[in-house]
């Protein structure tokens, strides 16, 4: 019989977030804006993008 452990691990989400190359601005969250709220640069193709992990607290 084994004994079930319990799990203590937190939940998290990857989140997929974008820096203006422009003027190295974020990170921003592509789900919530999709242009750079300091200088109006709108996301491009060129912009670099990260994910991050997002914790869940319940
Ligand atoms: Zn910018
Ligand atoms: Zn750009």
């Amino acid at each position: 019989m084994s004994k079930s452990t319990s799990s203590s691990a937190k939940t998290y989400t990857w989140v997929t977030v974008w820096y203006c190359d422009n003027c190295r601005d974020g990170p921003h969250t592509k789900l919530i804006v999709d242009y750079c709220p300091l200088c109006g640069h709108r996301r491009c193709p060129y912009c670099p993008r990260d994910e991050i992990k997002r914790y869940d607290n319940r």
